[in-house]
């Protein structure tokens, strides 16, 4: 069985993880681990760990995600941005590290100029590996998401999630995607048996999480706007398949989908019921 979760609020604190993941009856879930619009946070206090680890550990929760502030920019061609963004990656990776995450999901930012996607790569697998040299971490690994390919954001298809992949790996650092289904549809990809095997072909054990979500944008529209399971775009065959494939067992799905609790529920709901 795949790992089914949404992601949770963690406003009041992380102690309010444990009553949204009660009500959802979830296997997994995805947090921010700071306010994932400001640059500063207040770290967390030992006991407030402790108690979250202990949370995780009764209901056998074997992974859970962390996601990086949208904040982070790792692909910037501005030096100082980078530098801010790589800083703040060190203390992501720590403190995802620090409550027992599994994985730190991240956007591999933009160049902010056109044809730079050689440059903006190479900003990213450069970023990537500094941080990870910098802090000593037990368990957490880096998961890298794909866009929906608007702008000049880098990681718009599987191919450039490879190649950072690829680069950070020389490093000596075992690393990892996220395949969000929405950004993947947007971006242009049939979603179907012949993508998920191109995904695994390419990616193998190193497909850490999947953002699920359905898409209220079509095909191609570089347009990311997530929907319900089902209200969108995506064919729902697509979901069954790779609820469905056992070479994603025990892989976090998580869904990102608009509506708060009650529709993460009715979404969670759907998606079990595609489990054969
Ligand atoms: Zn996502």
């Amino acid at each position: 069985m795949p790992f089914l979760g949404a992601h949770l609020s963690i406003k009041g604190g992380l102690h309010n993880v444990e009553k949204q993941c009660d009500y959802l009856g979830c296997d997994t879930f995805q947090i921010f681990a700071k306010n994932q619009l400001r640059w500063e946070s207040r770290p967390l206090n030992p006991k407030e760990i402790s108690t979250f680890k202990e949370f995780v550990q009764t209901k056998n929760i074997e992974k859970f995600v962390v996601h990086a502030s949208y904040l982070l920019n790792l692909a910037s061609i501005n030096s100082d941005i980078r530098e801010k963004s790589i800083k703040s990656l060190k203390e992501e990776l720590k403190r995802a590290d620090d409550i027992g995450a599994s994985y730190l999901v991240l956007h591999p930012g933009s160049p902010k100029r056109k044809n730079s996607t050689k440059d903006g790569i190479k900003n990213v697998i450069d970023a990537l590996c500094k941080a990870q040299n910098a802090v000593h971490l037990e368990n957490v690994k880096i998961a890298v998401e794909n866009t929906a390919g608007g702008g000049n954001l880098v990681g718009r298809n599987l191919h450039e999630l490879l190649s950072i992949v690829e680069g950070v790996e020389k490093c000596g650092f075992e690393i990892g995607v996220c395949i969000d289904t929405a950004h993947a549809f947007e971006s242009g990809y049939t979603l179907d048996a012949r993508f998920i095997d191109e995904m695994h072909t390419l990616f193998k054990s190193r497909i850490f999480v999947f953002h699920i979500n359905d898409s209220l944008t079509e095909k191609g529209s570089k347009r990311d706007r997530h929907a319900n399971i089902g209200d969108g775009l995506i064919p729902t065959e697509f979901f069954k398949l790779l609820l469905n494939d056992k070479r994603f067992q025990k892989v976090p799905f998580i869904l990102e989908t608009p509506g708060g609790l009650e529709k993460f529920k009715k979404d969670l709901k759907t998606l079990r019921s595609m489990i054969l």
